[in-house]
């Protein structure tokens, strides 16, 4: 039977308070002092893990201290810069345009419009919503491959599209708890459920979760 709406934000709640006491210190797992530096590393962490976009991170920042720097980067220069994090042609093509376009259109600074954001170049909704909660603190959901997981598994979306997703849970995490909630399922997600071989035995939501699709994978896997 498909659960109601209310029932769905009630179950809600109570993850987000068991998650509040799992991940407490739970928060973004890149490294960054500024919009324009986030900006870039979560450009720079798609299909790849944020570890090694702080390892590269390090040394970029000293290279290319600011968006003027970036802007005015030498592409094959900062490919190679950028080399280890995969995808790095677009991504040094995408990095240099949006820096170009903060220059142009927004006086050097991040935006924090999801509008604007969505205008710069390598930025979409994933990228937009993780830099507006978490620097400029505007509430939103950002769904990466483990909240795409996740959501699906515990029964809080039968989405696959990451926008419609999005939609999904805005309707049911409160508010002042999304950007938080997003970090835990992150989290959550390397701990506990990630996408080979989820340790429901031991998951500490699992009286809450429904576990779609889960025998199935495991099945698959035997
Ligand atoms: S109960 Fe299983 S499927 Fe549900 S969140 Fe926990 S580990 Fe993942």
């Amino acid at each position: 039977m498909r659960e109601k709406i209310a029932d769905k934000k009630a179950r809600v709640l109570e993850i987000i308070d068991i998650f509040d006491e799992v991940y407490a210190d739970a928060d973004c797992t890149l490294d960054y002092t500024n919009p324009l530096q986030l900006l870039i590393s979560t450009q720079l962490a798609a299909q790849c893990t944020d570890k090694r976009v702080n390892i590269v991170a390090k040394d970029l920042y000293k290279k290319y201290p600011d968006v003027y720097a970036f802007a005015n980067a030498d592409e094959l220069e900062l490919r190679e810069d950028i080399r280890s994090t995969g995808f790095f042609r677009n991504k040094a093509k995408n990095i240099i345009g949006c820096c170009k376009m903060l220059i142009s259109d927004y006086g050097g600074e991040v935006p924090e419009a999801m509008d604007d954001l969505l205008r710069l170049p390598g930025v979409g909704r994933k990228t937009a919503n993780l830099v507006r909660g978490d620097f400029f603190k505007i509430p939103g959901i950002v769904v990466d491959t483990h909240a795409k997981r996740l959501s699906n598994r515990m029964g809080l979306t039968t989405n696959s599209d990451p926008t419609k997703i999005e939609f999904d849970l805005l309707k049911i995490v409160p508010e002042e708890h999304q950007t938080a909630f997003c970090h835990r399922l992150v989290y959550h997600g390397r701990e506990y459920c990630p996408a080979g071989r989820p340790r429901c035995g031991e998951c500490p939501i699992a009286h809450l979760c429904p576990k779609i699709g889960v025998e199935k994978r495991l099945a698959n896997r035997n």
